[in-house]
């Protein structure tokens, strides 16, 4: 059994609210959510950072950054905006090492971030 949190959730071991899955990637909602709409969208694949990546995951990174702009049009925010979000280890704030794009829509969201 992996201990990865998000692993654990989409092998099913751990509930979330899923809002889409494919072949490669999940989104589910955030436990936490800092906007009206927060969104995890994950790779099936474990990816501990940013920093793992080869050039064999263009195709997937394109695909998560696809999805965010898709979810934030379903969910009505593609004119009003949104924002896309990795944080990539510990002074960015990454506190689950399997790579995830946050998508934040619904509020005015300052810039820059804290
Ligand atoms: P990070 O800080 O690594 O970029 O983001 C991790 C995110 O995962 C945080 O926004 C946190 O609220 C969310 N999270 C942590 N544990 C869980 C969980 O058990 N379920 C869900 N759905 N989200 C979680
Ligand atoms: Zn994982």
């Amino acid at each position: 059994m992996t201990s990865c949190l998000f692993c654990r959730i989409i092998a099913g071991e751990i509930p979330g609210t899923l809002l889409h899955q494919d072949a490669d990637l999940v989104a589910f909602s955030d436990i936490n959510p800092q906007a009206p709409l927060h969104a995890l969208i994950v790779p099936r694949r474990h990816i501990a950072t940013l920093n793992d990546l080869t050039g064999m995951d263009d195709a997937l990174v394109g695909s998560m950054v696809r999805f965010a702009a898709e979810l934030a049009k379903q969910h009505g925010y593609d004119e009003r905006g949104y924002r896309t979000v990795f944080n990539c280890n510990r002074e960015a704030g990454q506190t689950v090492f399997h790579i995830h794009l946050h998508l934040l829509a619904g509020r005015g969201l300052h810039w820059p971030p804290g």
